[in-house]
């Protein structure tokens, strides 16, 4: 009890009003088990709080004390700081209060939303995931033609995250926007698992390839089904036969082979068989029966989020359940606003969003993430409060992390080679490709190169990038933007800046890869360069005692690899170690040599050696540096090994 009071400072921002609320008594003994959110918790990590506290609205506070391990009393202290005051254990609370208790508390937590209300059928929402240039963004492009938007907009349409595709029939699909399975498991990673069904994209003329092969093994961890697109039909070498055979031996249970995942062959450039696959999207989303509560406060996802010069921050959001409301007070992620107007995918301002509804919010404080959490608030104040209280915790998650790290690297202690930064800066075309990008490029992190990302950001570069970059050595990262000014790219070389402009998070890995292993310090490693085989011993008399005992030389041929002056030598025999120590002297023929390669007849001394045998083998060592290896795998993954 104590100790809570003695916090009650830490509680900076989350202090309300001195205004003691009396808090309703209906309980809810059960948790609803309706799509889990998982709060953007950090990564755990060994001594980070793994405890995940599970809250839902209307929880008791007997319940909350259960789970999270606090006391009663400790618990009544933190709600009273918050300006509430509840009396009986068994009194009720929302579950924004529990969130600030768990904050304060310091635990992840989890919130569990109702699955209570009005239940209805809902849209599937579709990722279009496969292989570089098969066809991906051409598809979208192709399917977004036939959009709602593009229907009531003339066919012009923008990219804000996600479209809607309407069928005669009235039913309908969502599809995001951002293919590719990075930023399917960046989102996903951060608990806004949106999909319902991906769309594997196989060129006809090229087959499986790595990527087609990570996209399953990304559907089949987050257990979405596949429905497959064999694209470029259109083409005189398609072979969409093969293809089929190709999905069939890496195991994908294909439909025409007894499986139950449907095959689709298309054109995304002639826009042939796209109503077919709209059609095995349907039947698959039919199948899957998806449902969701459409009553009652929203719970939604950001998929995309931009600044618009006039408008402020925008966040493009699918609403999971229950139905967004204008005006409402939201919290998004750490950013907190009023919904000024919700705009569909045509642009058109509506008054609410319904499941696997694409929505444009506007009103927004700040700028969300993607793969960021939208919940519904009672009032300005609470929001308010839960966007401090979180922007707060993400700030000691990430101070606790860097101390980790420290302890970490100081733990490995003297044998971890030295290790450098590589500053980088991260721009990309929108907020979901930044995310995916910086996760990325952090999968290159290395015992050797700490890569670094000390700044991201959405849209073109600019100058600022350029004194960042400049200040702290960084080098850019642009991601699907159109190339700088000439203004900046002049400025950037000047500064000796690096700018890695690609479209294709792979390319981009691959030059980061090699940069990474230019600026690795390598690692120190002795190696043999060479042998020979003593065939003589020679002794050099003559000397006064002064000048120290005679000395041997071992007279040898070099019977592998090459022999410098510099090197270590060491003498065997029948393979152990009699002697080691460095070359005082290497001639061929009498003259002094840095250098002798295999075959070569030569004299030897080793420093203060003179037990050299006929029949010694003498290896000479050398230090070499050895530079870390950027490795890319079959499945199109990439890392640095040291
Ligand atoms: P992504 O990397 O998977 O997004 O691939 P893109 O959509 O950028 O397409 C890569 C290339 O393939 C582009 O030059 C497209 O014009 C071409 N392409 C895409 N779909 C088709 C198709 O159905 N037929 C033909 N002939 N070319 C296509």
């Amino acid at each position: 009890m104590l100790a809570w009071h003695q916090k009650k400072e830490d509680v900076v921002g989350l202090k309300a009003p001195k205004r003691e609320k009396r808090v309703r008594k209906e309980t809810r003994s059960q948790p609803p088990v309706e799509a889990p959110y998982v709060a953007p918790k950090p990564k755990l990590t060994r001594s980070a709080p793994d405890k995940i506290v599970e809250i839902f609205d209307g929880m008791t506070l007997r319940d909350l004390s259960k789970r999270s391990g606090a006391t009663i009393n400790a618990l009544q202290s933190i709600l009273a700081d918050l300006g509430e005051r509840v009396e009986s254990e068994f009194d009720s609370i929302t579950i924004d209060l529990a969130e600030l208790v768990g904050m304060e508390l310091g635990v992840n937590i989890r919130r569990m939303h109702t699955g209570e209300g009005t239940v209805e059928p809902r849209p599937a929402v579709v990722t279009v995931m496969g292989h570089v240039d098969h066809g991906k963004t051409s598809l979208l492009d192709s399917l977004r033609q036939t959009s709602v938007a593009a229907k009531e907009a003339g066919g012009i349409t923008q990219h804000i995250g996600a479209f809607v595709v309407e069928m005669q029939s009235g039913a309908s699909l969502t599809f995001l926007d951002t293919p590719g399975h990075a930023a399917f498991s960046a989102m996903r990673a951060r608990g806004a698992a949106v999909t319902d069904i991906v769309v594997l994209v196989v060129a006809a003329d090229d087959g499986v390839m790595p990527q087609t092969l990570e996209a399953m093994s990304h559907a089949k961890v987050a257990n979405v089904p596949i429905v497959v697109a064999i694209n470029k039909c259109d083409k005189s070498g398609a072979d969409p036969e093969r293809v089929r055979i190709q999905l069939g031996s890496e195991g994908l249970l294909l439909e025409d082979m007894g499986g139950d995942v449907q095959v689709v062959e298309i054109s995304a450039l002639s826009k042939l068989g796209l109503d077919k696959l709209e059609e095995a999207l349907l039947l698959q989303a039919e199948i899957m029966d998806l449902k969701a509560r459409t009553d009652g406060p929203a719970q939604a996802f950001v998929v995309e989020a931009r600044v618009d010069r006039g408008r402020g921050p925008l966040a493009t959001t699918i609403v999971k359940s229950g139905t967004l409301v204008s005006g409402q007070y939201i919290v998004v992620g750490s950013e907190w606003g009023r919904i000024r107007s919700l705009r569909d995918t045509a642009g058109k301002v509506t008054e609410s969003a319904k499941p696997a509804m694409p929505v444009e919010i506007e009103g927004l404080r700040g700028l969300p993430m993607a793969g960021d959490d939208v919940v519904v608030v009672d009032s300005e104040e609470r929001a308010r409060m839960l966007s401090q209280g979180r922007k707060k915790k993400q700030e000691k998650d990430r101070l606790r992390k860097i101390d980790e790290n420290m302890t970490e690297e100081a733990e490995i202690g003297e044998e971890t080679p030295e290790r450098v930064e590589m500053p980088i800066i991260v721009k990309a075309d929108v907020q979901g490709s930044v995310q995916a990008v910086t996760d990325a490029l952090r999968s290159l992190n290395s015992p050797q190169v700490f890569v670094n990302v000390v700044h991201v950001g959405v849209g073109p570069i600019s100058e600022h990038d350029i004194d960042l970059a400049q200040a702290c050595r960084a080098c850019i990262v642009g991601f699907n933007i159109r190339d700088p000014p000439s203004a900046i790219t002049l400025g950037a070389t000047q500064a000796n800046i690096k700018i890695l402009l690609h479209k294709v998070i792979y390319h981009l890995l691959e030059e980061m890869g090699r940069l990474i292993v230019e600026k690795a310090p390598g690692t120190a490693e002795t190696q043999i360069s060479g042998e020979a085989e003593v065939l003589n011993i020679f002794e050099l008399k003559g000397r006064s005692k002064s000048k120290g005992p005679d000395i041997k030389i071992a007279g040898c041929r070099i019977t592998d690899g090459r022999f410098s002056r510099t090197g270590t030598m060491r003498l065997l025999r029948s393979g152990d170690v009699v002697f080691e120590g460095p070359c005082s002297s290497l001639k061929r023929e009498k003259q002094d040599a840095d250098t002798l390669d295999k075959g070569t007849d030569c004299g030897l001394v080793i420093e203060d050696c003179d037990e050299y045998q006929v029949g010694d083998t003498i290896q000479c060592l050398e230090q070499v540096i050895r530079k870390p290896k950027f490795i890319s795998t079959q499945s199109g993954a990439v890392r640095i090994e040291c």
